[in-house]
């Protein structure tokens, strides 16, 4: 494995993260509450927003400062994440993907990709996500069937992936391929390959989603596609899925963040609703059953965060954080689950209306607890790791 680049990441001044944040916060007052009913239900892109996070920076959050990226700690940038999501999960979706792709390219790629690609994708100039998952092959990564065939200094790919975020307006990938079809263990044979769009890729329609809209996910498609071999990230190959699974803890960091975003978002409908909408003479917060509902959402929100940063924290020591990223992913996810779904029951019938911002919360939820690893492997993996650190 060439895991080129220090990663260690010290923690920024605690004045300018909060000045950091409270940019944020004022940008979501301003720009995204006006609009998300609008682009959730239409489930259109929103342009406007993208613009506008591109000249925060955001597209550069995580990728280090000389490639012209911010450099954030994942610690502070599991806050930003979780403060966008506790207003619209989906767009920080679409500054996340791009950022899982950027963090295979800084933490994997040579020194002549880092300095070719990253400062295109901190300034938001390419923009894209990253491509794992075929019809056949989610949880089973190692089943997939496109390949990458070595034709003198290119690679020809032939193959398809499906449900990929930022699939029709990102213009580049982080491209899980298989350069030896016949390799055993499997995956010995997979690569990552840099996959801008162009010549015989093509990508398919924007899917119709129960919820996480305006961001696209859709198929894309390699029809006899090439690109040179020096896009193979690393420069060998063999360690796409390390680099693509084991290697990316910052993905999960990053789906536990928008979980911890969802919790405290219904949290804070729930709390509000609660003290203004009255039954039986008094505000249904003064009731003993909205009461224990409450009580229960506060602790695991709280409880949800602290395991996010816990596990951010080890990442930004340069660590292996696997157990620490899973535990905050699995957690956080069920407590968005179980968040926006109380949420629900606080208000009652309005929860229905369209008019109210908690069911987008319980429509975003549910994918919290299926991308990056859906909850039943992040358990195996949580005890795997548990039973490896502590043997009898
Ligand atoms: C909105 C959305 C956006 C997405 N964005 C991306 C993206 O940008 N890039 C990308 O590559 N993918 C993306 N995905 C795909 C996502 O990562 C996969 O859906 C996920 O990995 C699960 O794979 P699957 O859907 O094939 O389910 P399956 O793998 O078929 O799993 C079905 C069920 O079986 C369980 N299961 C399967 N194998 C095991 C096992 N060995 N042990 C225990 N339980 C098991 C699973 O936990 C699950 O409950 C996205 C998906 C969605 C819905």
């Amino acid at each position: 494995m060439t895991d080129a680049n220090n990663m260690i990441r010290e923690a920024i001044d605690p004045e300018e993260e909060a000045a950091f944040l409270d940019a944020i916060q004022k940008w979501i007052d301003k720009e995204v509450k006006p609009v998300v009913q609008k682009y959730d239900h239409d489930d259109v892109w929103p342009a406007e927003i993208v613009q506008q996070m591109t000249e925060m920076g955001l597209f550069g959050a995580t990728i280090g400062t000389q490639y012209g990226g911010l450099g954030l700690p994942a610690v502070t940038y599991a806050k930003i994440v979780a403060l966008i999501s506790s207003y619209w999960m989906a767009i920080t979706g679409i500054f996340n993907s791009h950022l899982i792709m950027a963090c295979a390219v800084e933490r994997f790629g040579t020194e002549a990709q880092r300095h070719l690609w990253l400062p295109k994708f901190a300034s938001g100039e390419i923009r894209g996500g990253l491509a794992l998952t075929e019809p056949n092959a989610g949880t089973d990564l190692q089943s997939i069937r496109t390949t990458a065939v070595r034709d003198g200094n290119e690679y020809v790919i032939n193959g398809s992936k499906t449900w990929i975020s930022n699939g029709i307006n990102g213009s580049c990938f982080a491209l899980l391929v298989k350069t030896d079809a016949k390799a055993d263990p499997r995956y010995k044979g997979m690569s990552l390959m840099i996959a801008p769009k162009g010549d015989g890729f093509t990508t398919g329609k924007k899917f119709k989603k129960l919820g996480y809209n305006a961001i696209d996910s859709t198929e894309l498609m390699f029809e006899n596609y090439r690109i040179p071999v020096d896009n193979l990230i690393g420069g060998i190959e063999g360690q796409g899925f390390f680099q693509a699974t084991g290697g990316l803890e910052l993905g999960r960091i990053n789906v536990a963040a928008r979980g911890v975003g969802l919790s405290e978002g219904a949290l804070r409908l729930a709390t509000e609703y609660a003290q203004l909408r009255e039954s039986m003479g008094k505000p249904i917060c003064e009731h003993q059953a909205i009461q224990l509902k409450i009580g229960e959402m506060v602790t695991r929100a709280r409880a949800a965060r602290l395991l996010t940063f816990d596990a951010a924290e080890v990442y930004d020591r340069g660590e292996r954080c696997d157990l620490q990223a899973g535990m905050a992913k699995y957690f956080a996810s069920e407590a968005a689950v179980a968040n926006s779904q109380e949420a629900m029951r606080v208000f009652g019938g309005y929860s229905y209306s369209k008019e109210y911002d908690i069911e987008r919360l319980y429509r975003d939820s549910m994918l919290m607890c299926i991308g990056e690893g859906t909850n039943e492997m992040q358990r195996i993996i949580i005890s795997k790791q548990w039973v490896k650190q502590n043997p009898a």
